[in-house]
Parts: C-alpha cells; structure tokens; sequence
C-alpha cells in the first residue's frame, strides 16, 4: 500500500523540528510524531502569572551557525546580553570583558592582555584546527595553557561551567574551545518570550497537521512506525530525533551517554537587581547557584508590568539541606541585594538535562544507520540547541540523499 508520508520524524524537540524542516523543504512528505502535547521537547518555556519561565536556561550564542542557516529561524527576535560578565569573587564583583574591559581580579595587566589575545585568537580559530588539537578534559586544558591561575579560577572555569553545565568541567577540552570561541565570537543572547519561541518558529515552517501530538512511538523500522497505541504507520524512512535514553530505547545497541543534571529557579523580584542586561558567575563557589541573570533587564518581555524576574542556575541537584532560603541567601550576595521579597516562581531539576561529553568526544556522530533510518539529536553532536539543530540536518541531508532519487510527485 502506498504511504502518505514519505518520512516520519519521532519526536518535535529542536533537533526533530530541524530534520522535518529540512525535509520538508526537500520535497519530502514528513508527519511528525510528538509523545506530548506540544513542540520543543527540552526547550520549554511555562507561563506562571504572566511570567515566561523557561525549562532550561537556554542562552543561544548569535554565533551559531544554525540560527542563521534555518530558514524558520533567519530573524528570530533575540535578546543579547552584554558581552562579557559580572564576576562575583571575594564579596566583590568584577566586570570582565564588558565596555569598560577587563579588570581585577584576573591578575596583571599581562594577565589580562594574555585572555584578551587567547579570546581574540580562539575567536579566528576554524573548528579543524581545533579538533586538530590534543584532548583532554576542560579543566586540565585549562590548567596548562599558561593562564595566570586567578585568569582560570574567577573567569574562565566559572564561564565554561556555566555555558557546559558542567561544574567540574570534566567536558573535552574541544568542546570547551568550540563553546568559548562562540562566546569570543559572538554575544549570549535568549530567545524573546522564552526558550520555546525557536521550536515554535520551526513547527511554524511546517504545513499544516505534519505534527501529530500525543504519539509516542513503540517501535521502529526503515519503513514503519508502531506507535505504543498498536497503529502501524507505513513510510519509507524514519528519523529517530529523541533524547538519547529514548533513542536507545528504540534502536537498542545506541549509546546512552551520562547527563549533566541542572537545577534552574525563578524568583519574581520587585525590581531587577541589575540594571545591566549581564550574565553573573559566582567565581567563590560559596552557595549553591553557579550563575544567575537578571532575566527582564535581557528580555523585558518574560514578566508582567512592574515585576522583574530573575533567573538563576544550580548544577546539579541543590545540595542537601539547600532550599529556597539558602539559594535567595546566596542570590543576595551575588546581587549584593536584599532579596527577602522575592518570591520562588518554580525550581525545577532535570536530571537527563545535557548529554555529558568527556573526552574523546566524537562531535559528529554517525546519523545515517541504514538506508531509511536515521537518528539525530543532541547526542548525536554537542550538547546545545546548535547541536541540536545541526543533528537535524545532518539526519535530513542523509534521508535527502538516499530517498530522493524515487520521491512520488506530491498530489497537486
Ligand atoms: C535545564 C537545561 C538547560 C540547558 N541549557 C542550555 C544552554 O544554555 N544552551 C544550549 O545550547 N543548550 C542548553 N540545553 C540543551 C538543549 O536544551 C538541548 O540540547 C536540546 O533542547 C535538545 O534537543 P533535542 O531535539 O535533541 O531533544 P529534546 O529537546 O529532548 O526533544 C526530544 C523530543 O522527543 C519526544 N519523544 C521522546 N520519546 C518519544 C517517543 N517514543 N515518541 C514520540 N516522541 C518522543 C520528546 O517528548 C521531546 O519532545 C539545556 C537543556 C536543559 C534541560
């Protein structure tokens, strides 16, 4: 029996959206199946008395080469943070990298002339010669390159534990460099409304009623789905664009990488705490939050009129005995405010958050696994939406290229 899809796509996070564009633009006939009620997966973003309060604190990088290259996505609107950050160290805070430059606690003026060199230099640095280099793990990279200590201890580990997730920056040492050449490239910034306004803006691409919510998939082959239900969906290739545990679940023998657990909390503020649109790193490691941005002074739109919300990160779990007291204990600090009257809006661990990616990590995994079945996702590349989406692609070229030769002509 003939199908009415040529290529069905298991899942509607970013890397799912991403493959079903690119198909689609391909002339492929797509349904997406989606186990929930609705697209982004991990980029999620709940509205809580007028508050826009994302899943994950997902900055994307103006840097990444996928924003520009989707279609869907060319001229989502996006809200920069000020280059650099606020680095909190020793009860005070330092501006680093910001419009007045980089100052103590980094070291000498040699010391900071040396970052700015590396940035600068890293920032020219094309991914072959990066992924020439030797690996190892970020913190031991980090150790030998010749910075000052007080260069790696009050910027660079607390930066690159914050855009890892990765406290211990146990992460490979090129992953660490292709996501610090970003940041030396290009600025932070957060989708305008919340995270799910970019998995949003790609179902948006796609024709009508290619997204079938409330589907999950039971078991797959190259050209059919079984969903948990017992239906049978013919087609001729598949695309399997989950997380990782689910992927595996569905083509056993797949690799489940470890995950990164991240605990993100938003407080409702009576005002921000910085008038600066900055992201803010606690260097001393003194109180459970890593960094934390003043969410409203980036993207006005994600509180309601004359509230501020703030949104701050934990890596990992919070610690034993630490509630919301200590974490508002702590924002005090790093703010250097009071924060008595604010108020937890929600604090939320993810525990499979970010596929961990110690060394050797493979930054383009296989997503071709036989003609007609295909995986992407964040597993499959790095652990960011840029990874996301480039797995969808990836996914979408391989499918392009094996089904296109003998693609029914679509009904006028
Ligand atoms: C707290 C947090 C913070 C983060 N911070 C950042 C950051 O700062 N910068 C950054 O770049 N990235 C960040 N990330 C990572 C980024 O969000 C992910 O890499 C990205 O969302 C992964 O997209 P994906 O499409 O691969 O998977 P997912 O988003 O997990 O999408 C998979 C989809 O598949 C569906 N599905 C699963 N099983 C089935 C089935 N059997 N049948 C049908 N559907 C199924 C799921 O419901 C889901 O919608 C963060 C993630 C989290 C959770």
């Amino acid at each position: 029996m003939a199908s009415a899809t040529d290529v069905i796509v298991i899942g509607a996070g970013p890397a799912g959206l991403a493959a079903a564009h690119h198909l689609t633009e391909g002339g492929m006939r797509v349904t997406v199946l989606e186990a929930t009620e609705r697209v982004g997966g991990r980029m999620a973003t709940d509205t809580v008395d007028g508050f826009r309060l994302d899943h994950g604190p997902q900055l994307l990088n103006t840097a990444y080469p996928e924003l520009h290259r989707a279609g869907g996505l060319r001229g989502l609107p996006l809200a920069p943070l000020a280059p650099g950050a606020l680095v909190r160290s020793g009860g005070r805070a330092y501006r680093v990298g910001g419009p007045s430059g980089t100052r103590a606690p980094l070291g000498s003026a040699r010391d900071r002339a040396r970052l700015g060199t590396a940035l600068d230099r890293l920032a020219a640095t094309p991914t072959r010669r990066i992924t020439a280099r030797p690996e190892s793990t970020a913190a031991l990279a980090l150790a030998g390159r010749g910075f000052a200590p007080r260069t790696v201890e009050h910027f660079l580990r607390p930066l690159l534990a914050a855009l890892l997730c990765d406290a211990e920056l146990g992460t490979s040492s090129r992953v660490a460099d292709i996501v610090l050449r970003g940041f030396a490239r290009g600025r932070a910034c957060l989708p305008v409304g919340g995270a799910a306004r970019l998995p949003e803006r790609l179902a948006a691409t796609l024709p009508p009623g290619t997204i079938r919510f409330g589907v999950r998939a039971a078991h797959v082959a190259a050209n059919a789905v079984h969903t948990v239900d017992g239906a049978e969906l013919p087609c001729r290739g598949v695309v399997v664009a989950t997380d990782a545990h689910a992927a595996a679940a569905l083509l056993p023998g797949l690799r489940v990488p470890g995950f990164h657990p991240v605990t993100v909390v938003h407080h409702a503020a009576p005002a921000a705490p910085l008038r600066e649109p900055v992201l803010v790193l606690d260097a001393d490691r003194l109180g459970p939050v890593s960094h934390t941005y003043p969410a409203t002074a980036i993207d006005p739109t994600r509180a309601p009129t004359g509230r501020a919300l703030v949104t701050s990160v934990v890596l990992g779990p919070p610690p034993d005995g630490s509630d919301d007291k200590t974490i508002r204990a702590h924002l005090a600090d790093l703010y250097d405010t009071s924060t008595d009257r604010w108020d937890l809006l929600s604090l939320r661990t993810t525990a499979h958050c970010v596929p961990a990616m110690p060394p050797p990590h493979d930054l383009r995994r296989p997503v071709r696994l036989l003609a007609g079945l295909y995986v992407c996702g964040d597993h499959r590349d790095t652990s960011t939406i840029q990874g996301a989406l480039f797995s969808g692609r990836r996914a979408a070229a391989a499918a392009l290229r094996d089904l296109s030769a003998d693609v029914p002509p679509r009904a006028a």
